[in-house]
C-alpha cells in the first residue's frame, strides 16, 4: 500500500505555495490509490504557535481536503500526534547516529560559521557545555536522490547543507532527524514535497543510510515545482497577501482552484470551481509511472 503525507510546519500561517503543494500531493494519492496521512511537524516549539497549527486544519478545511487518516483536530493532534511523544524514538536515532561518530559537537554559532566556512570544533574536543550536535557533511560527501519525475540527482550534501544541526543547543532535536523518523514511524513510502527541499531529502537519505533503515532508503520521492510570488520569488510563510488566512477572508476557494488549475496548465481554468473538478480536468496530465515494485 502506498502511503503519502502532507507535513506542514506550524511555524507561520500556510501561504497558496502551500495549499498548491496540498492540493498536488491530494491529487497524486487519488491517482495513485495512495493513503493520504497529516503529519505535523512541530518538533521547533520555539517558533510553534498554537495559531499556526490551527491555521493547518482550516486551510485543509478551505481546500476541501480530508486527509485519510492521521489528526482531525488541535486537540486530537496535541493528545496523540505531536511531536513531543516521539522524542525517545528520536533520541534513540540521535544516540546511534553519535556513536557511529558521523557527528560532532560544536560551540559555533550560525553567524560565526559562515564567518569562517568552517568549523573549527570539529577536530578537538570541547569542553564548552552548551553547543549543538552536527553531521559532519564533510566525510558523506554526495548523496543520491532519484526523484519519481526528475530521474537521479546527486547532491553534494557539504555544500547545499554544510554541518547540519542534528541536536540543537537546547537540547532539542532537529527538524532533519525528526521529520525522517516520524516518516518512518507512520510508514510514508512516498514522499512528495516542493523542489526547495532537495537539500532536505538528501540529509533525510543520508541519515536513513546510516541509521539502516531501509524503508526510507526504498521511498518514492517527488519534488513538485514551487509557487512563486508574482516577483519570482519563493513564498514565505506570513500574514502577507500571500498567505492562505488572507485568501480565505479576501477570497472564495473558487479562486483558489482557478489559480491552482492555471498554474497546472489545464485547460479552462476558469472552469475549475471544486477540488472535484480539478481532479477531474487534471485526469489528462501525464503524471509518471511509479516504480514498478509498488504497482
Ligand atoms: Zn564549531
Amino acid at each position: 500500500m502506498l502511503k503519502t503525507r502532507l507535513a506542514p510546519t506550524p511555524s507561520g500561517f500556510l501561504h497558496l505555495g502551500n495549499a498548491f503543494s496540498f492540493v498536488l500531493t491530494w491529487l497524486w494519492s487519488r491517482r495513485h490509490g495512495a493513503e493520504l496521512f497529516l503529519r505535523i511537524d512541530d518538533a521547533d516549539t520555539q517558533r510553534v504557535r498554537p495559531s499556526y497549527l490551527e491555521d493547518v486544519f482550516y486551510t485543509l478545511d478551505f481546500l476541501g481536503i480530508t486527509p485519510d487518516s492521521g489528526p482531525a483536530s488541535v486537540s486530537e493532534f496535541e493528545a496523540n500526534y505531536s511531536q513531543k511523544h516521539r522524542q525517545e524514538l528520536y533520541m534513540t536515532a540521535f544516540e546511534q547516529l553519535k556513536a557511529q561518530k558521523i557527528l560532532f559537537f560544536c560551540v559555533c554559532s550560525r553567524a560565526q560559521l559562515a564567518q569562517k566556512q568552517a568549523c573549527l570544533c570539529k577536530d578537538k574536543p570541547c569542553s564548552q557545555a552548551e553547543g549543538a550536535w552536527r553531521l559532519d557533511t564533510e566525510v558523506i560527501g554526495y548523496q543520491e536522490i532519484i526523484d519519481w519525475k526528475a530521474g537521479a540527482h546527486n547532491v553534494h550534501l557539504h555544500r547545499q547543507m554544510p554541518h547540519t544541526v542534528i541536536r540543537k543547543r537546547d537540547g532539542g532535536l532537529a527538524y532533519q532527524l525528526c521529520s525522517l523518523m516520524d516518516d518512518l514511524h507512520f510508514g510514508i513510502n512516498v514522499v512528495i514535497r516542493g523542489a526547495d527541499l532537495w537539500a532536505s531529502s538528501a540529509i533525510q537519505l543520508a541519515l536513513a543510510k546510516q541509521l539502516r533503515c531501509k524503508d526510507f532508503l526504498d521511498a518514492v520521492f517527488y519534488h513538485h515545482p514551487l509557487l512563486l510570488t508574482d516577483n519570482g520569488e519563493k513564498m514565505a510563510k506570513s500574514h502577507g497577501s500571500d498567505s492562505v488566512h488572507n485568501w480565505r477572508k479576501s477570497q472564495s476557494v473558487r479562486a483558489v482552484y482557478e489559480t491552482l488549475a492555471s498554474l497546472l496548465a489545464l485547460p479552462k481554468p476558469h472552469l475549475v470551481c471544486s477540488l472535484k473538478d480539478l481532479e477531474e480536468a487534471s485526469a489528462f496530465l501525464i503524471w509518471p509511472k511509479i516504480a514498478l515494485e509498488y504497482e
